[in-house]
């Protein structure tokens, strides 16, 4: 099986929506479905017991009686570790066995070596999926052997939407052009689906957060720099699959540093974890990695400081064109630069001086809540919707 090829479920009361308004609790019964979604009773009905013969809904229990016969409850089958999650980083993977809710139910980190190539790094995080499905707890240590029902992928690279493979990313020695569903399809027996981690955390937050919006913007700033995009509560992804990829966007800067694209002046080469710690390396401050250079800023190092704050600009300049383009109601920041304050404060101030007063009137400018889970659990939906697609 190979990549979610976004089926359309754009029309109202589609089966993804139906599931979605069960699943955050804003309809309990096949009427509240009816009155939400406008459609028929008997419509409803229909798509209902589909969803409940692909074990993606159950009845649970009587609801409330308005007189006659009491309604059945409609819920989403909780507490099975039934979808795998992948978030793969530079140098670590979350990864984690999720239900159809899209709650985590187990997941742990693991060290990774991305240079170690594309067969050896997914073969291993393959396994740890399996390992982690097969020892829910919740299921006395072990899923039914079949339980699992699909696996997500986020890469920190550009992934190409229609067909799952990776081009032109920075810092992945060995894995362009890699075609990571077709291999993936080849060990497990479940759809596969993969997409970049911004792309990932903007679905994880964005479901989590701020499902009640239509229009946001989330960056991934860590080792990487990146943005994902949601579009009418829809993931945009563009022609390709490169929408929302800000990260070989151009910034002022003098001098300009080279960038890994082959151009200079990337926001990446000024912005991103990796720039941060090649920029104090330059001026003689030993330091190793982003764990390092976020340790310097907490202490206040004058030098960190001052870099984190010109990332900071460096990275509001793109989002301010970004929010006056697409005009958003939420921007919210994610990865491992965003508890850094200095970088959150510049980023901020150039946002709002750069901005028209009506783009930035009502928008909310946040960090992203979910914590390290986001990228899973974003993972995790892209399989639901896939799956309650295919169903
Ligand atoms: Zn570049």
């Amino acid at each position: 099986m190979t990549i979610d090829d976004a089926p359309r479920d754009a029309l109202r009361g589609g089966p993804r929506e139906l599931l979605r308004w069960v699943a955050t609790g804003a309809a309990v019964s096949r009427a509240d479905l009816s009155r939400l979604s406008g459609l028929s009773p008997s419509t409803v009905s229909q798509r209902v017991e589909a969803l409940i013969s692909q074990g993606l809904l159950e009845e649970a229990g009587a609801g409330r009686s308005r007189g006659g016969r009491r309604p059945r409850q409609l819920a989403v089958p909780t507490g099975g570790a039934v979808v795998g999650a992948i978030d793969l980083g530079a140098h670590h993977a979350r990864v984690g066995a999720l239900d159809l809710s899209g709650r985590v139910v187990q997941a742990r980190t693991l060290p990774v070596r991305i240079e170690d190539g594309p067969e050896a790094v997914l073969g291993a995080l393959l396994a740890e999926v399996a390992t982690l499905v097969g020892s829910d707890p919740a299921a006395g240590g072990g899923s039914a052997p079949g339980a699992l029902r699909g696996v997500g992928i986020g890469i920190p690279g550009p992934v190409q939407h229609s067909t799952g493979r990776i081009v032109s990313p920075s810092r992945m020695p060995g894995w362009n052009g890699f075609d990571v569903a077709a291999f993936c399809a080849g060990r497990v027996d479940v759809p596969v689906v993969v997409d970049n981690d911004a792309n990932l955390m903007a679905l994880g937050a964005h479901r989590t957060a701020h499902s009640e919006l239509d229009h946001a913007v989330y960056i991934k700033a860590g080792t990487g720099i990146g943005s994902g995009v949601i579009s009418s509560g829809r993931l945009h992804r563009g022609a390709q699959g490169s929408a929302g990829d800000i990260s070989h966007c151009r910034v002022v800067a003098d001098p300009a540093p080279p960038c890994t694209c082959g151009n200079a002046g990337c926001l990446e080469a000024v912005a991103s974890g990796a720039a941060l710690v090649t920029a104090l390396r330059e001026q003689g401050v030993p330091v190793s990695d982003l764990t390092g250079v976020i340790r310097l800023i907490d202490d206040g190092d004058r030098q960190a400081t001052a870099l984190a704050r010109q990332a900071g600009r460096a990275v509001g300049e793109i989002l301010a064109v970004v929010v006056n383009f697409f005009n958003p109601q939420v921007v919210a920041i994610g990865g491992r630069l965003a508890d850094c304050e200095p970088l959150l404060a510049s980023m901020r101030a150039t946002l709002y001086e750069r901005c028209l007063p009506l783009a930035t009137q009502t928008l909310l400018i946040e960090r992203v809540a979910a914590g390290q889970d986001v990228g899973i659990t974003g993972a995790a939906h892209l399989v639901i919707d896939h799956v309650v697609a295919a169903a």
